[in-house]
């Protein structure tokens, strides 16, 4: 390896699957971006018989793999829409001299490239974007699935599947559709021990903002805000504050986009507002920071955004801020959204795993690793749970009080006028209402507002409580039956404000 490659020794799990790649062993191999993916199939490719065949969607990292390839030594071509010396590379692969050929899944697929394979010593196939297989992942690809028939095809080949993201449904649907033993499966490197996590509710986010980046003055960041209009906001905002600050997201012209990455890439102490059309691709080692202004569409898309911080290694933060609002938008992207009530009811699982790794009292590690299929980690004494352990109070008593507040106003109000009703906060609407006369009127008194509202989130976490899509009141959820019939919980983080602070002191081991 070290006279290829040039590497003094294996990362991760890389040994693991190219030993049994090497072997003749089917493999899944589920590692992050970065973690050296290729180097797995690339040695089994030089050490096994025969032309190794990789299968790549993405036509520009098969070129920039060939020709870092040819450049070592080693005997790799490409078919794609775009190659020109077709039939070279067909003599070549009939001729053995190939070490590896990249093909595009369509070009595999044809007749004609099958017959030919079958006339050739093939030495492995690696499926790369594997989970492109799958259409419970995010970027199904039709003609992956077509692949199985391939492999089998090719008797006795190993075949290596290859991908960075797939959830625990995504991995199954990987196993079943490529024909791979799920006991062959190798997960690992997901953690990012030099990234600190952070999540905290939203009070005011300019103010938090504002805090939380002039601690990290003369720091290069990234800021993820939900909509265009917002990441312009920010800029403003932080501008005001003398902070070197650019906007970037998908409405700007394609070159006012590339000097903003270009000048981020070169800069020290930049500051991005983006929407997440910013940062596929980036490749900048000294992110310091990565600020979540509302929620990630996922476990995932948060666990790939925040790890463009830190990528030198040195200690980074991932800042999470974040309200019951953002909660809804999301819900009202899953409902408004395309898809089945099958495809529905996957997303509201996949937002469910979100929102418990928010409202978590533990080590967020935990819950961040387990959801990648990784053993679950000791307390990491890196994450905000973990350095300020949060005392929780029990609020089942008044989550009931809440629940039942909502029911007797006809579920068609927001949280702000149940609260008014709970602590019996007399005003106009109220009256009009009648709901002073109320049995729940006032009954919450002795709970301050802020807290109520704390616990509206928490209830909504929980899906205890929705809002309506139409009038945005709130209603009863399915999680809300337990509670009022006092066989379910509901625990709370005890209120301590606590300003955003930045991440100097204990890691910058
Ligand atoms: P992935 O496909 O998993 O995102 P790559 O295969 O592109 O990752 O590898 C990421 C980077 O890590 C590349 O620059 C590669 O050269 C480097 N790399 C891979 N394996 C090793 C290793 N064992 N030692 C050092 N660097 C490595
Ligand atoms: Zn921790």
């Amino acid at each position: 390896m070290a006279e290829v490659f040039g590497y003094a020794q294996f990362r991760g799990s890389q040994e693991p699957v190219i030993e049994a790649v090497c072997a003749g062993r089917d493999v899944v191999a589920i590692m992050p971006t970065g973690a050296g993916k290729s180097l797995c199939y690339q040695i089994p490719a030089l050490v096994r018989p025969g032309t190794a065949l990789v299968i790549s969607p993405l036509i520009a990292l098969m070129e920039d793999q060939v020709r870092a390839l040819r450049a070592n030594g080693v005997a790799a071509a490409s078919l794609n829409s775009q190659s020109t010396d077709t039939h070279e590379t067909f003599d070549a692969l009939a001729a053995g001299t190939l070490d590896l050929l990249y093909v595009a899944p369509e070009r595999a697929l044809s007749p004609g490239f099958r017959t030919l394979l079958g006339r050739s010593e093939i030495a492995l196939i690696a499926i790369d974007e594997a989970h492109c297989v799958s259409q419970w992942g995010h970027d199904f690809r039709p003609e992956y699935r077509q692949l199985k028939a391939l492999c089998d095809d090719l008797k006795g080949v190993p075949r290596i599947a290859l991908t960075a993201t797939a959830d625990i449904e995504t991995r199954a649907d990987i196993c079943a559709q490529l024909g791979i033993d799920p006991a062959d499966m190798v997960v690992a490197g997901f953690d990012r021990p030099n990234i600190r996590y952070q999540v905290t509710a939203k009070t005011d986010a300019k103010a938090q903002l504002l805090a939380f980046v002039q601690s990290h003055a003369g720091q290069c960041g990234i800021i993820y805000a939900p909509t265009r209009a917002a990441t312009e906001q920010v800029r403003d905002w932080l501008r005001a504050a003398n902070i070197n600050a650019r906007a970037y997201h998908a409405g700007l012209e394609a070159e006012e986009r590339r000097s903003a990455q270009a000048a981020f890439v070169r800069a020290e102490d930049m500051v991005m507002a983006a929407t997440i059309a910013f940062g596929m691709g980036i490749d900048k080692p000294d992110v310091r920071f990565v600020v979540h202004l509302g929620l990630p569409k996922s476990i995932e898309a948060y666990y790939q955004e925040t790890g463009r911080a830190g990528r030198d290694g040195d200690p980074a933060v991932a800042q999470l801020l974040w309200g019951a609002a953002d909660v809804q938008r999301l819900r009202g992207f899953i409902d408004g959204g395309e898809g089945n009530a099958a495809h529905k009811a996957r997303e509201e699982v996949r937002l469910q795993a979100l929102l418990s790794f928010l409202e978590t009292a533990r080590c967020r590690r935990q819950p961040l690793l387990r959801y990648f299929g990784e053993p679950e980690p000791e307390p990491c004494g890196n994450c905000d749970n973990c350095l300020n352990p949060p005392l929780l109070d029990d609020m089942t008593e008044a989550a009931r009080k809440f629940l039942s507040a909502v029911y007797r106003t006809g579920q068609r109000f927001g949280a702000q006028h149940v609260i008014d009703v709970l602590t019996g906060n007399g005003n106009e609407r109220a009256e009009r209402f009648g709901h002073d006369k109320l049995s729940v009127w006032g009954i919450g008194s002795g709970v301050d507002a802020g807290r109520w509202k704390d616990l509206a989130r928490q209830l909504e976490t929980m899906d205890a409580l929705r809002r309506d899509p139409e009038h945005k009141g709130l209603l009863l959820g399915p999680a809300a039956r337990a509670i009022l019939k006092g066989e379910g919980q509901v625990a709370l983080k005890q209120a301590a404000p606590k300003p955003l602070r930045a991440s100097r002191g204990r890691a910058s081991a």
